[in-house]
């Protein structure tokens, strides 16, 4: 069986030590593809960088991380809106918003992921989302913006069945099961369909 890991942030400089034995262990163990979310705007060219330099292997994601929501994020929305239009992205991400850190930026990170949400439409793309104690903030969003061509993974969930309930019956049965944080339910995944 081949997989796709649909979330990893291999470009990081955090792994420039061995990004490369990672990427090729992960590819013996079959893992066809691995999709790269961006962050921001200073996260575009290592993206880039890491997509030319595993082309097979690799596919990207545009967008604005919700932790990189400043006050000018309407700016940075539009140098990444003219990245999304140079190269062949797979998707947007990742976006939502993320009340975990901090919740002075609610407004704007709520505004960037409606924006975003919007190029999704416009290119017919999926969206990856980042919800962290963000749940119904996220679903005010997605039951105003929801569309039946509307796609998508959860990524970071950390909520309740009845919640995945809401998201597998949103994004058309597509959430990802994402378990990552000490707060998530082990036996969820199993009620979430891949
Ligand atoms: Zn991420």
């Amino acid at each position: 069986m081949k997989f796709i890991d649909t979330h990893a942030h291999l470009y990081s400089s955090d792994f420039d030590n061995d990004r490369n034995d990672m990427i090729q262990r992960a590819i013996t163990q079959d893992v066809a593809l691995m999709l790269l979310p961006n962050i921001d705007k200073e996260s575009v060219p290592l993206l880039k960088k890491t997509l030319k330099t595993y082309p097979k292997h690799t596919k990207a994601a545009m967008g604005l991380h919700p932790t990189s929501v400043a006050d000018d994020f309407e700016n940075v929305l539009q140098n990444l809106y003219q990245e999304l239009l140079n190269e062949d992205y797979v998707a947007i991400g990742e976006i939502g918003i993320d009340l975990y850190w901090d919740k002075s930026k609610q407004a704007e990170q709520t505004e960037a992921f409606k924006i975003q949400i919007g190029w999704a439409k416009q290119h017919h793309l999926p969206i990856i989302i980042h919800s962290r104690d963000s749940f119904d903030e996220i679903f005010a969003v997605m039951d105003e913006l929801w569309s039946p061509d509307l796609r998508g993974v959860f990524h970071c969930f950390s909520g309740t069945k009845s919640q995945a309930d809401k998201i597998t019956r949103t994004l058309q049965r597509q959430a990802q099961r994402e378990c990552i944080y000490p707060h998530c339910s082990p036996t969820l995944g199993r009620f979430t369909p891949l």
